[in-house]
């Protein structure tokens, strides 16, 4: 029987990238040979017509479903809900904007086919068309995650991803709330193929990221997946109560040998508001921790179906 294929397209106003992605890979699914294909569309609380073009194209073609949220969830809670939803043999993760070719798929099938990976995921090789200051964050940012956390987070990795059923039952098995895709594909192992491609444009439209929305992302990302910097507050609360300790006795000793306790105002002045904020620091370490905790707790669902074509899925999930 013929292997069916899942695509699973995030889609937050998306107007003008939708018709374009789905014409793409009309075109290219067709030199892919004998597969089934069905394409999820998860419309992400779009403020503009992304929801009536996925549903005019449904009613074109059935093979589309679309899951269209109640609010925007955001991309991490579309791309769950696809693949929880999903059907297929295989499943592809794919962005809305073409910025993930779909020339490429022949490759993922391929090497899926091969049956020794479990995943077959894209990863930029460059990052020329990006600010050289964004890249240089990012680049630390790989460096720092990895030292810290048993995720194996790959740098340049994307979203672009075929995976096998297993990889995705596991995938779907982790529950958390605060969802970061990047960590979890990694976290959950199985054998990834690595394949390299170049950066490209988005077609329309345009990218829903700030600077401080990916700084944002990139500490959600070290507090998901490492307590380090909770061993770091730790630490350094261990360091600076050995040299209070030390000053303590230093204080004693000249009192006791030159008699004057009052002198050194301003070094006083100095640690208090040194202690201060290094207390604030950890706490608000901690802070993160415990707020997340919090939404974990909670176990608020990860998404709200508003509408769909499809009678199968949960709404609620
Ligand atoms: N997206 C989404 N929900 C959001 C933000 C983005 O579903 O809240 C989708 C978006 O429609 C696109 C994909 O996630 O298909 C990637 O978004 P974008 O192109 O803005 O990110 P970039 O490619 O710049 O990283
Ligand atoms: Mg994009």
């Amino acid at each position: 029987m013929e292997k069916l294929i899942s695509v699973i397209v995030p889609c937050y106003n998306e107007e003008e990238s939708v018709p374009l992605f789905y014409e793409e890979m009309k075109r290219i699914t067709t030199t892919l040979g004998p597969y089934q294909w069905e394409y999820l569309f998860v419309d992400d609380g779009s403020k503009d017509r992304t929801l009536d073009i996925l549903q005019e194209l449904a009613e074109q073609d059935d093979r589309i479903s679309y899951l269209s949220f109640s609010r925007n969830f955001g991309k991490e809670s579309a791309v769950y809900a696809g693949l929880c939803n999903a059907r297929g043999d295989y499943v592809v993760v794919m962005d809305a904007d073409l910025q993930h070719p779909p020339a490429m798929l022949k490759d993922m099938i391929a090497v899926m086919e091969e049956g020794v990976y479990d995943s077959a995921a894209a990863r930029r090789v460059s990052r020329k068309n990006e600010p050289p200051i964004r890249s240089f964050f990012a680049r630390m940012f790989y460096k720092i995650i990895n030292k810290i956390s048993d995720a194996d987070i790959v740098d340049g990795a994307c979203d672009f991803r075929m995976m096998g059923r297993d990889m995705v039952q596991a995938i779907v098995e982790m529950g958390e709330y605060n969802r970061f895709s990047k960590g979890i594909f990694g976290w959950v192992g199985f054998r990834t193929k690595w394949l390299p491609y170049e950066n490209v444009e988005r077609v329309a439209g345009e990218t829903k990221w700030s600077f401080w929305g990916l700084f944002r992302y990139s500490i959600d990302g070290i507090v998901n997946f490492s307590s380090m910097p909770l061993s770091i507050a730790s630490w350094t609360g261990g360091f600076f109560t050995i040299v209070a300790f030390l000053m303590i006795l230093w204080i004693i000793l000249k009192k006791l040998l030159f008699g004057d306790p009052v002198a050194g105002w301003p070094s006083l002045a100095c640690m208090i508001a040194f202690f201060g904020g290094i207390q604030l620091l950890c706490i608000g370490i901690m802070g993160q921790y415990i707020a997340k905790t919090y939404l974990e707790v909670k176990e608020r669902p990860h998404y709200i179906i508003g509408k769909t074509n499809r009678s199968d899925v949960k709404r609620i999930g």
